[in-house]
């Protein structure tokens, strides 16, 4: 097919904190084991645009260390006809901000991601006509539409899954349709700097695109805002070529199976993990999943086909809270799976949520006890925050203390509530303080390190250099 020249640029800006910007997935590094994670988003819409042009590039701003000022400098001395911004809750002052510096009376600047998503007209309106498009749901086949109007000189301003700001005139557009998972492109891994993108103990990862949507609708997650209650999945033959071509081609062995909810459909992972003993690839994967979507035999056919950490969403250790965010998991489902993954040798991660509603001194302390009872390897406390698109937001738009959206980061006071600031952060601490510094998980940790000494070693450093530093 003959491609256009048309230069577009896709790009997580720079940030003065480093965060990891993928998808719905805004997270801080002040987190423990956060770490920047390879673009997916940005790199599977290169190469959807890969196919109709030849001049794509990508700058992951953020991860790459460029100021803004370099950053700013490259992209006039580029001049892209189309730039496309991943934005998010926490950074789209300074989004808007790049985005201003970035404009001319030629380009076209095209904001997707969560906060576009979520609230296109205020963006739109702040940007002040510096931003022409907002997309408000899944960006590929929009992203397509838009280099196929600009290219055709057709009216950029009425493009399905957008709202648009062109001549003043904010224009909001019929919604676009969901990109269907098993058509996308492998993402264009040749336009970024993979290196950059490693785990904590110092190993380069990447990611793999498995599914996107979510059934379950707990009130503090945008996964269902996001991506949808319905479920699409790669199938379990897409996903393991994808990986051993990677291994091949880049010499890459660890990798996150990027999906919001990984073990939605059991049946899936069991082919999955069969094709990938059968294949004799021998990576190794991590993924997210919920308790009761799991059980011994699957994790333990999961063990043996790479998997080597599960992120479990516990969310709290207080049946009550856990109750009214509509989780729909007891406590004792959560200490059946931790221990299985316990006696399999998994890597368990739990993330907890300090501050939802109804949160009280009683619960905390309940949550932290609970956690240091079950056999979890790591545990994360991050604070509330109520994302626009979720039904927390809407729950607690009127309770919201801080309202410049830089400080939705998972890390900071944001709803008011029975606790204070103060007793929210003290207890934040102090749960991870009481969690990891305990003889028991110590010895634990000890007797682990027998099993994989080497991955023990690396990952122990760099927890030790993060906690010392949380203090
Ligand atoms: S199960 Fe996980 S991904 Fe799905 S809505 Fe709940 S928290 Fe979000």
């Amino acid at each position: 097919m003959l491609k256009y020249d048309t230069k577009v640029l896709i790009t997580n800006l720079p940030f003065k904190n480093k965060i990891t910007k993928e998808g719905r997935c805004v997270i801080s590094l002040n987190s423990t084991f956060e770490t920047v994670r390879m673009p997916l988003s940005l790199a599977i819409l290169a190469a959807e645009l890969e196919k109709f042009s030849s001049q794509i590039k990508i700058i992951d701003a953020n991860a790459e260390d460029i100021s803004e000022e370099k950053f700013i400098k490259t992209v006039k001395d580029q001049n892209p006809d189309l730039i496309f911004i991943n934005c998010s809750t926490p950074t789209i002052q300074q989004d808007i901000s790049t985005a201003r510096m970035i404009k001319n009376s030629t380009n076209h600047i095209i904001f997707f991601g969560q906060q576009a998503m979520a609230l296109p007209i205020n963006v739109l309106k702040e940007a002040n006509g510096s931003i022409d498009i907002a997309v408000t749901g899944d960006i590929e086949i929009t992203a397509r539409k838009i280099l196929q109007a600009y290219v055709n000189k057709k009216d950029m301003s009425n493009i399905e899954g957008t709202v648009s700001s062109y001549n003043n005139i904010i224009k909001k557009n019929k919604n676009g349709p969901p990109s269907s998972v098993t058509n996308l492109p492998r993402p264009s891994r040749h336009l970024l700097n993979n290196k950059l993108y490693k785990l904590p103990s110092g190993d380069i990862f990447t990611s793999v695109l498995v599914s996107r949507g979510c059934p379950y609708n707990c009130s503090f997650c945008n996964a269902p805002f996001y991506h949808g209650l319905k479920i699409r999945t790669r199938t379990p033959d897409q996903v393991v070529q994808e990986i051993e071509d990677t291994m091949l081609k880049y010499g890459i062995q660890w990798f996150l199976l990027a999906s919001d909810l990984f073990t939605a459909n059991k049946k899936w992972v069991r082919s999955f993990c069969k094709l990938m003993l059968t294949k004799k690839i021998k990576v190794k994967w991590m993924c997210n999943s919920r308790v009761d979507t799991v059980d011994y035999d699957l994790l333990k056919i999961m063990k043996e086909a790479g998997c080597w950490m599960i992120t479990f969403g516990i969310e709290s250790g207080d049946q009550n809270i856990l109750d009214s965010i509509g989780k729909h998991i007891k406590l004792n489902q959560i200490e059946e799976i931790i221990n299985h993954c316990n006696q399999l040798k998994i890597i368990s991660h739990g993330s907890f949520i300090f501050g939802l509603p109804g949160e009280t001194k009683e619960s905390i302390q309940n949550t932290i006890t609970f956690a240091k009872s079950i056999p979890l390897d790591l545990a994360f406390f991050y604070l509330a925050t109520p994302y626009p698109g979720t039904e927390l937001f809407n729950l607690t738009k009127y309770k919201i203390t801080k309202k410049d959206w830089k400080h939705f980061n998972f890390n900071e006071y944001i709803i008011d509530s029975e606790l204070s600031e103060e007793d929210i952060l003290k207890f934040q601490k102090q749960a991870t303080k009481e969690f990891y510094w305990r003889p028991s998980y110590i010895i634990r940790q000890i007797q682990r390190s027998l099993h994989n000494p080497l991955l023990t070693i690396k990952h122990g450093t760099f927890m030790i250099k993060k906690l010392l530093s949380h203090g």
